[in-house]
């Protein structure tokens, strides 16, 4: 027997010959989700460096999220063994800082620049808009937002559009303009971090042989989701010469709304001759019923390469799919699920919470904490930590304070209301000298010059904060947080755009209204000592945003992020939340539905042992509460899958006057369906009697008393029961 190779026992042929694949010609692995294409792309970087003597400094591998970097770079440590430096392990844009920070003379920029996040994008946009006299509501800016963008990724400057209409006219004088704004403050946005390094390459042969003299290897994972210019990057860093090892999945291809070019891919072998491509199939990562419902799932998606997955690991359970009267108790039943994951010796992080926005993170946050239970949310702070979030409780905390200097700074020029910074320091001064707070020193300085710009600013704030005063004293707490979104204009300033991150901002303030008429609802003032509900309020959300949770236990904590963040990723548990049509799908049109679809098959894909897959029949949005929302319509797609259907008997009616709206009272028989009293039997519970029935086909419910398991809620036409 030969003695054993750690690098190339652990995989399969298919794997072993793509590993060891002619390391002087590019390598194609096409394969589906779970099958080893990221291992075989950490082995291939081992293989290189112990087999081919490359240093693995000189192996670049490159991928696109954070977390699915450090993952990455885990693995390649533990195969290349000792800690030699890996420099070249990274995301894109880490990579691309790291290029400019070396070389920044030859990019024009200075040695301090500074990475301009979303938030400060949108305040230069704002401000070029209004220099310019357009207008600037959150759907100009983030339009124009967008605009840019989208160009860059392409790899335009503005000097290179050739405008198409005036609209067009207009964004290119944006654009000029803020890419001055941004050149003059050292400021670097996301996009230009990655169109700065491909001018740089492409423009100074010196730096690009710099780099090509050192960089030998090139290995991309994710390969389906590139995009222009981390295309154009990659083969300035290549060169003709310098061979490409990619992976991907075309089924996986979720970031097309962003400019990813999945034909990258799929042209790959004709872009580059010679190159040598493989397939896996076999899947390591789900057992066969998770498979089976990714499988059935991504059939219904036209124009792929034909995959299925298969996998020789153990079977386990059924993948269940539950109903739940509302978002509350959906959140309620993830947390007795993670619980009893516990008790049966699991552990936090092997549970994983995956939705399709960002905002729908917030009831289970507000649960899990509540029940002390550490959880981690990834790609986006912690609800109570958002910038938009922290600012409208900064109004109500000036409601209840007038003292309190720190929130009215926040607020008082958010949004833009022509407080400068000159404004700021006659307050400051005011306050200094008369020893009061700024909100007491602005409405003297305003008094001053009553005529002045910046008085008539101040004024303006000063009233506002005034009428916001008197609403919080004489209404309720959800009504005092609405009506501050909108009389501040913090809610228009955040208005619905089809830019994702505008509108989860959006989002959230209605997220953030409906914690609070839900804190209202449940306010206890006997908890509370004299505090009122407002009061009671900001301390609690200022215990969320705390360490509480956060960092308690380590790593060891339940795992939420969107599906789009969870790409790459594995985990023992996942439940799938939120699987209602509007949501997952998104959007109601059919145009990006297949993107809708392959970002839900990556949902179900991550999951090792245990898949739930979880639906609201009503959720409260803006404080409202919606009782007729319809299931995804992926479930449908899902019906020959196999898939346990349930709804949560105890929490249905735990509630009634909620789950009232949802769910009718019992109707009488359908006709074609066994009456009340008729037995039958279910897949997984089991024998049982029917009870009664709701609602009307296809979504018509069955109560059924099963013999073992008790009773449960079925919908009826996919719960497979079979008449005894
Ligand atoms: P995704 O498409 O989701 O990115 P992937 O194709 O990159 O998935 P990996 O993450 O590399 O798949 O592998 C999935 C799981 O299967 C991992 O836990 C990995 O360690 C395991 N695995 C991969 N190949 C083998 C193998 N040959 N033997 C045993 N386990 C394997
Ligand atoms: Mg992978």
């Amino acid at each position: 027997m030969s003695p054993p190779d750690p690098l190339l026992d652990g995989l399969n042929p298919a794997q072993r010959a793509a590993v060891t694949s002619d390391p002087a010609c590019c390598t194609l692995v096409l394969a589906g989700a779970g099958s080893g294409k990221t291992r075989a792309l950490a082995h291939r970087f081992a293989w290189l460096a112990q087999t081919q003597s490359i240093p693995p400094r000189e192996i670049m591998a490159v991928t696109f999220t954070n977390k699915a970097a450090t993952e990455m770079r885990e693995r390649i440590e533990q195969l290349v063994g000792g800690t030699p430096p890996l420099p070249w392990i990274g995301t894109f844009h880490a990579l691309c800082r790291r290029m400019l920070l070396r070389f920044p003379a030859e990019a024009g920029l200075p040695e301090n620049f500074q990475i301009l996040d979303r938030d400060d994008q949108k305040t230069l946009v704002r401000q070029v808009l209004r220099d310019m006299d357009q207008p600037r509501k959150q759907r100009d800016v983030a339009n124009a937002i967008r605009w840019i963008s989208l160009r860059k990724r392409d790899g335009q400057r503005a000097r290179h559009i050739e405008p198409h209409g005036r609209n067009e006219e207009l964004y290119i004088k944006v654009m000029e303009r803020y890419e001055d704004r941004c050149q003059n403050s050292g400021m670097v946005d996301f996009d230009e971090l990655l169109l700065r390094c491909v001018e740089l390459l492409r423009d100074h042969d010196a730096v690009r042989q710099h780099y090509q003299q050192r960089l030998r290897h090139f290995l991309a994972d994710e390969f389906q989701d590139v995009d222009e210019l981390q295309y154009a990057w990659l083969h300035l860093l290549a060169g003709d010469k310098r061979p490409l090892f990619v992976v991907g999945d075309d089924d996986q291809s979720i970031y097309g709304w962003r400019g990813a070019q999945p034909d990258h891919m799929l042209n790959f072998e004709r872009q580059h001759p010679g190159t040598k491509t493989w397939a896996l199939e076999q899947n390591y990562r789900s057992a066969m019923p998770i498979l089976n419902a990714a499988n059935a799932l991504i059939e219904h998606n036209a124009n792929r390469l034909p995959k299925q997955l298969w996998t020789e690991l153990p079977n386990s359970g059924p993948v269940r799919l539950l109903e739940l009267p509302s978002g509350d108790a959906e959140a309620a039943w993830v947390i007795r699920k993670v619980q009893a994951w516990m008790e049966d010796g699991g552990r936090w992080s092997e549970c994983a919470v995956l939705y399709r926005t960002n905002r729908q993170s917030q009831p289970f946050e507000t649960q899990l904490a509540r029940h002390d239970i550490p959880y981690r949310v990834y790609g986006g702070l912690r609800f109570f930590e958002r910038r938009e979030v922290k600012d409208a409780l900064a109004y109500l905390r000036l409601c209840l304070n007038p003292h309190d200097d720190v929130s009215w700074l926040r607020v008082c020029n958010e949004p833009s209301r022509g407080i400068g910074d000159a404004t700021l320091e006659k307050v400051r001064g005011e306050a200094n000298a008369g020893g009061t707070a700024l909100a007491e020193a602005a409405r003297t300085v305003a008094g001053k010059q009553p005529e002045a710009r910046a008085a008539r600013a101040l004024a303006a704030f000063n009233d506002c904060l005034a009428d916001l005063r008197r609403h919080t004293a004489a209404c309720g707490l959800r009504e005092a947080i609405q009506h501050i979104l909108e009389a501040s204009g913090l809610g228009a300033m955040y208005q619905t755009s089809d830019e994702e991150l505008e509108e989860m901002r959006s989002e959230n303030l209605e997220e953030l209204v409906n914690a609070a008429a839900a804190f209202e609802e449940n306010f206890d003032p006997e908890t509370y000592g004299k505090a009122s509900v407002a009061e009671a309020f900001l301390d609690s959300a200022t215990l969320e945003a705390g360490e509480r949770g956060e960092g308690r236990g380590g790593h060891d904590a339940v795992q939420l992020m969107t599906l789009h963040m969870a790409k790459g990723l594995e985990f023992p548990l996942v439940v799938i939340a939120g699987m209602e049509d509007g949501t997952l799908p998104l959007g109601r049109d059919d145009s990006p539905m297949d993107e809708e679809r392959r970002l839900c098959y990556v949902g179900i894909t991550r999951a090792q042992r245990e898949l739930v897959l979880t639906y609201a029949l009503a959720r409260r949005t803006y404080g409202k509460f919606y009782s007729n929302l319809m299931p995804s319509r992926f479930l449908q797609e899902l019906q020959h899958a196999n898939i346990a259907f349930e709804t949560d008997g105890g929490m249905a009616f735990a509630n009634p006057r909620r789950a009232a709206p949802a769910m009718p009272a019992g109707r009488p028989t359908p006709s074609g369906y066994p009456p009340p009293g008729a037995a039958v039997s279910h897949p997984t519970f089991g024998a049982g009697t029917i009870e009664e029935y709701e609602g009307r086909p296809p979504q018509l419910r069955v109560k059924v008393n099963f013999e073992e398991a008790g009773p449960k809620f079925l919908v009826y036409d996919v719960a497979r029961l079979t008449p005894l």
